[in-house]
């Protein structure tokens, strides 16, 4: 699928709307998500125009995905949850929700998460 350049996270990260953002480096941002799904929930998102889910990933992103899992546990550690523990969540496609086409990760914590599904 092709990337829309006027996905709602290309237009945060342009500062087209507004975000509350807990981190950023240069290659990462996260922020609050909107509709929160935990008590804490945030949404890292690639600065460069990335996939737009999982299932766009190929070996050429090896380096990216990874740096997007250990940049989510760094900031989760800045937050305060690595003690009590959180979920890191990749949604792909349709039966999984996905709303947005532009690779993002799911942080969720800050209190009982309950079963995966
Ligand atoms: P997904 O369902 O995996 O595509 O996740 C997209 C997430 O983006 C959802 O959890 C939405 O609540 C969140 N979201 C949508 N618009 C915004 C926004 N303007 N600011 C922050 N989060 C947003």
């Amino acid at each position: 699928m092709a990337y829309d350049r006027d996905n709602i996270f290309a237009k945060i990260l342009r500062d087209e709307i507004p975000s509350d953002r807990v981190y950023e480096d240069g290659e990462f941002v996260a922020f609050r998500d909107i509709a929160p799904s935990a008590p804490v929930h945030l949404i890292v998102i690639p600065r460069a125009e990335p996939p737009t889910s999982p299932a766009e990933l190929t070996d050429a992103d090896v380096g990216l995905a990874g740096r997007l899992v250990v940049t989510a546990s760094k900031i989760a550690a800045q937050q305060g949850l690595a003690g009590s523990g959180y979920r890191l969540v990749l949604n792909c496609g349709e039966h999984a929700g996905q709303t947005v086409r532009h690779l993002h990760l799911h942080i969720l914590g800050g209190g009982p998460l309950g079963p995966v599904a």
